[in-house]
Parts: C-alpha cells; structure tokens; sequence
C-alpha cells in the first residue's frame, strides 16, 4: 500500500471521532469517503442522506445509483473515482447544511483533497461548487464549464455539475447531467496548465516552395 493510501486511511480514523459541531450528536457515523485514494477524479457532494448515515458510505440511496450509472456511462466504476461530501455527518431530516456546519467541516474535505491528489474535482451541486470554486454563483450558471482552482496546494480542474438528485425525477435535467458527464473523459486527459502550443507552419509553405522546383 502507498504512503498516501495511509495517511487516507489514518486521516479517516481521526475524522471517524469528529465533534466539530453538533452533528456529531446524531450521527449513526462519520461518512468519510469511498473510493482510490490516489483517483484522478474526485466527486464532492452536499452531504450524507438516511442510507449513507447508516453505511458509512457516500452516495449510495437513489441518488447515488444514478452516480453510479452516469459513470458507467463514461466506462468508469465508483471504485476508480474517489467520492466524498462537503459534511461528513449526516443533517437531521436531511436539511440544508448551515454556514457554520460547512466552516467546521470543511477542513476535512480539503485536507482529503491534499491526499488524494485528483487532477479534476466534479461538484455536485450548489453547496460543494460555492465552497470549492470559492464563490457565490449557483449550479444553474456554471455547471459544464471547468475552473482551475487551488485547492490542496496544487492547480485542480473544478468542474461543476448538477446534483444527480435533481435528475432522478426530472428527464431534461438528466440530460444535462450526462451531456457535462460526457465532458469528463476530455477533462481528464487534459492537464491544468497546458504546454504552450507549437507554432504552426504558414499555410501552403510547402507545395508553394515544391513547385518552383
Ligand atoms: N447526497 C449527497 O450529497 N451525498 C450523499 O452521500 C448522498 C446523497
């Protein structure tokens, strides 16, 4: 096992005795993470429902099926990608998370960010793309479109996507979901800083040069 696949696990142990705030007192458990600890692709999402409180493991109700299927769409696993919310604990009647829910928690996501390393970090959702992008835009303006960003020290490609919750029931959105799930591939073959291109020879150089001989 790598160092860092360790330094996950250890992190997690820490993170399992959380009490950061009072979400602590109605946790079944913390729901850290599942996944490689060193993908490439990292997904963060708002935070753990009734199945994942009870598992100890993201996405996997209704939603989380349908983010199993979207990337089996783009012939990946949830064992090749690395899957993470931005609250470790689970929100009494799934509520929203509060400002203050989201500042005690949210060292925990960045530091896994730190460890696992993942080129590209696809938000799910409004709550992980304001953190993670830093600002207030919502979901509706910028899903689709990637923003380098840093986090964990290092240059990531954010890219925003809708919350598969919001597909399962609504056809034109899941559309959408799997049109920006498309893009992914591409995102992640593509490094953050891309070297600068060669210059291009001047068109028709070489049959203008040819023909004089
Ligand atoms: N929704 C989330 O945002 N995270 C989960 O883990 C499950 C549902």
């Amino acid at each position: 096992m790598a160092a860092a696949d360790l330094s996950l696990i250890a992190y997690g142990d820490v993170v399992a005795g959380c009490e950061r705030c009072a979400l602590a007192a109605g946790r079944t458990q913390v729901v850290f993470g599942s996944g490689s600890p060193d993908a490439d692709l990292m997904f963060v999402g708002e935070a753990p429902g009734f199945h994942e409180d009870k598992q100890g493991v993201p996405f996997v109700g209704a939603a989380g099926q349908l983010l199993s299927k979207l990337l089996a769409g783009i012939n990946l696993s949830r064992e090749d990608v690395y899957v993470a919310n931005v609250l470790k604990c689970r929100p009494p009647g799934n509520r929203d998370p509060l400002p203050e829910e989201i500042e005690a928690c949210e060292g925990h996501l960045f530091k896994q960010i730190e460890l696992i390393r993942p080129t590209v970090v696809a938000t799910l959702g409004n709550f992980a793309t304001k953190l993670l992008s830093g600002k207030p835009t919502g979901i509706t303006r910028v899903h689709g479109q990637e923003q380098e960003v840093t986090l964990g020290g290092r240059t990531v490609l954010l890219f925003p996507l809708f919350h598969p919750a919001a597909a399962l029931y609504t056809p034109r959105m899941l559309d959408v979901l799997e049109a920006d799930f498309g893009r992914l591939p591409d995102l992640l073959g593509r490094s953050p800083e891309p070297p600068p291109l060669e210059p291009e020879p001047a068109p028709h150089a070489q049959p203008v040069q040819l023909g004089l001989f």
